[in-house]
């Protein structure tokens, strides 16, 4: 089977990671017998430096055109002189945008071997915790009235979230979609005490766990799960939340795993493209310096395998030999700290996954 994925490597260390990510995917072809077709495309501060603006329509083009889309990051020093309109990240909005991605998967997973790079006590993640915290990307406060006036008390600022009935059911029916394919069990998290959109979400998400009787569904407080998230996070499997909850409650989970170059994501929208990224930025720092932690991005390369193409064998093979790569002991910097011990680059990291994958 022939699949054409659009590349968009963007700036900083965006090329390393992608590239790693690519030499996976292309392992993973020969050993499971799928063509992968690339497609480089430009975005960000690279596409301003060639075409004089981050988001070209060519891109657009070449992602609506093909079967999946992965991307590394965009952004980085060089750039930041520029205004808001016009700098690299602007072009991450509108490439979402454009797909129409409005789900945010963002998982938080924590691999056996980097227990100690928890900031949680041993005990609390003895047994590991895989969490799979789904956003709306579209709606909510983020996208609501907002302005300022005069008020009683002069000068004041308002935000306003407005949530639909089709908004709500459509990121619901992804999380329910998502749950059957894990272990079935679904939280959804809302301020239903406070908040009408969030009625709304309740009374919306109860409606359809009639659809899911086989999916365990629970309601849970922002504010309880806030805390149950550092009080035993291996209680959650699937979490669903609106856009302004799921930025907060995926960035707190996402620490309880260790270094942001761990972790990857997936955009999607009504078609199985979707868009697959690490959620870290283009770490100007360290790029061109064969330091870069690959992982993030190639975890979110067997994202693109298990949800926009359904190879769920050939995700999990990413996800086995990232494991026994961690297991044997090879770290990147990041995942190593102020230690002297020694660590492989991004490179040698990715050779390792190649070996592990067989
Ligand atoms: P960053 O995530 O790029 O870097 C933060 C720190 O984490 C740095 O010390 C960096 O070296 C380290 N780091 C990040 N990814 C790593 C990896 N894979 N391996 C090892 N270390 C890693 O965040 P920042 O420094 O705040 O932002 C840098 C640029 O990236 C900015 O221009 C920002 O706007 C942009 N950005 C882009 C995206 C995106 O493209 N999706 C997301 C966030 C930030």
């Amino acid at each position: 089977m022939q699949y054409n994925i659009a590349l968009l490597k963007g700036d900083g260390i965006g090329p390393e990671i992608v590239d790693s990510a690519v030499a996976v995917l292309e392992r993973i072809g020969a050993k499971f017998g799928h063509d992968f077709r690339f497609t480089p495309y430009l975005i960000g501060g690279c596409a301003i430096d060639a075409v004089g603006m981050p988001l070209p329509q060519e891109t657009v083009d070449g992602c609506l055109a093909s079967d999946s889309v992965l991307l590394g990051a965009v952004g980085g020093p060089k750039w930041d002189h520029l205004s808001g309109e016009q700098r690299p990240e602007k072009a991450l909005l509108g490439i979402r945008a454009a797909l129409g991605l409005y789900t945010n998967l963002r998982p938080a997973k924590l691999f056996p071997a980097l227990r100690g790079a928890s900031p949680l006590r041993a005990d609390l993640v003895s047994a590991g915790f895989d969490i799979m915290i789904v956003r709306e990307l579209t709606g909510g406060i983020y996208f609501g009235d907002r302005g300022y006036r005069t008020g009683r008390y002069g000068e004041e600022a308002f935000d306003t979230e407005a949530y639909s009935v089709h908004e709500i059911e459509r990121i619901g029916r992804a999380a329910f979609e998502i749950a059957m394919k894990r272990s079935r069990r679904l939280t959804s998290v809302d301020k239903a005490n406070v908040l009408e959109t969030s009625r709304l979400w309740r009374k919306t998400m109860h409606r359809l766990a009639e659809e899911y009787p086989e999916v365990a569904y629970q309601d849970l407080f922002v504010d309880n799960a806030a805390m149950q998230l550092v009080r035993n996070p291996q209680q959650f499997d699937v979490i669903v939340t609106s856009n302004m909850f799921g930025d907060i409650l995926s960035d707190e989970a996402s620490q309880l795993t260790g270094s942001i170059g761990m972790l990857a994501s997936a955009s999607l929208g009504e078609t199985t493209r979707g868009m697959y990224e690490p959620i870290h930025g283009s770490a100007p720092d360290i790029a061109g310096q064969n330091k870069a932690n690959p992982i993030a991005t190639i975890l979110s390369a067997a994202m693109m395998l298990r949800y926009a193409f359904g190879l769920t064998d050939e995700a999990k093979c990413i996800e086995d030999a990232v494991d026994a790569v961690l297991a044997a002991g090879f770290r990147t910097a990041d995942l190593i700290g102020d230690s002297d011990a020694a660590c492989c680059s991004c490179t040698e990291m990715t050779a390792e996954i190649l070996k592990a994958i067989g």
